[in-house]
């Protein structure tokens, strides 16, 4: 099956972008996913192919037209009926890895991407659009959001990832960060790699990756470290988990 992806973007030309190199472009060499382009232009009814107007209540700026967008979200539903429509934006729910293993275990998705001061409101209201968000920080376009969402989902397709497994260890699939790595040389400006990595004792490699993980969640994300700890359990001294882990 393939995962089809429909960009709805005033900049059309930004796609596939960087997504046509690495791993996500010899995947859709392959064929493992799709690309297609609507350009959100093209619903304008006006001769002058107007797509935003001046925000009503005053302020900064332009907002992309409801009736524009609604046409062109229209369009994308017809064309994959079964796929979420999703709306870049930092005022949606911030993007997890949950949700882009969701994503990805779909027929595809299709991304509207916002411009100027973004969308307005009443199409939330009037179709079944989900406001995703990259970060808490202001792009100039959802364009850049959506490549960073289709490049987490193409990476998790079937057959994408040189390694089958290489992606269940890492960083938030577990809810830890991933531990650290390190490769040859084993010594490098007077910087040895860990010891234990280099023993092949196996357990030991596992426990010491597990224990790294912890730690540096818990001093790095706190935030995530809570949430794995009150998931899992756990008492603050760790004992309890590992306990029922062990057993
Ligand atoms: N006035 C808006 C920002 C508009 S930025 C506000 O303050 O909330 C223009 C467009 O860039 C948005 O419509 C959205 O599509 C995209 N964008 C900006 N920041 C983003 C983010 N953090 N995540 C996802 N999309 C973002």
């Amino acid at each position: 099956m393939t995962f089809a992806a429909t960009v709805l973007t005033l900049y059309p030309e930004m796609f596939p972008g960087p997504l046509a190199q690495s791993i996500a472009g010899r995947a859709l060499e392959d064929r493992k996913w799709s690309l297609d382009t609507l350009q959100i232009r093209d619903f304008a009814t006006d001769k002058h192919h107007t797509v935003d107007d001046t925000p009503a209540g005053g302020g900064a700026g332009m907002v992309l037209k409801a009736d524009v967008l609604g046409s062109a979200i229209d369009a994308a539903r017809e064309r994959q009926p079964d796929a979420p429509v999703l709306a870049m934006s930092p005022r949606g729910a911030s993007l997890t890895q949950e949700r882009v293993r969701q994503l990805s275990a779909g027929p595809g998705v299709s991304i509207l991407c916002g411009r100027f001061e973004g969308f307005d409101e009443r199409i939330f209201e009037a179709r079944d659009v989900e406001e995703v968000s990259i970060g808490d920080y202001v792009l100039s376009g959802g364009e850049i959001g959506a490549l960073v969402l289709l490049d987490a989902c193409i990476r998790l397709l079937p057959g994408v990832m040189g390694a089958a497994s290489s992606g269940e260890e890492e960083s938030f699939e577990t809810g830890l960060l991933e531990y650290p790595h390190y490769t040859r040389p084993v010594e490098w400006e007077g910087r040895a790699i860990p010891e234990v990595l280099r023993s092949g004792d196996h357990a030991k490699i596992a426990a010491w990756r597990k224990a790294r993980a912890e730690e540096d969640t818990r001093l790095r994300r706190p935030d995530l470290w809570e949430r794995y700890r009150s998931a899992s359990g756990q008492s603050p001294s760790g004992a309890q988990r590992n306990k029922t882990r062990d057993e």
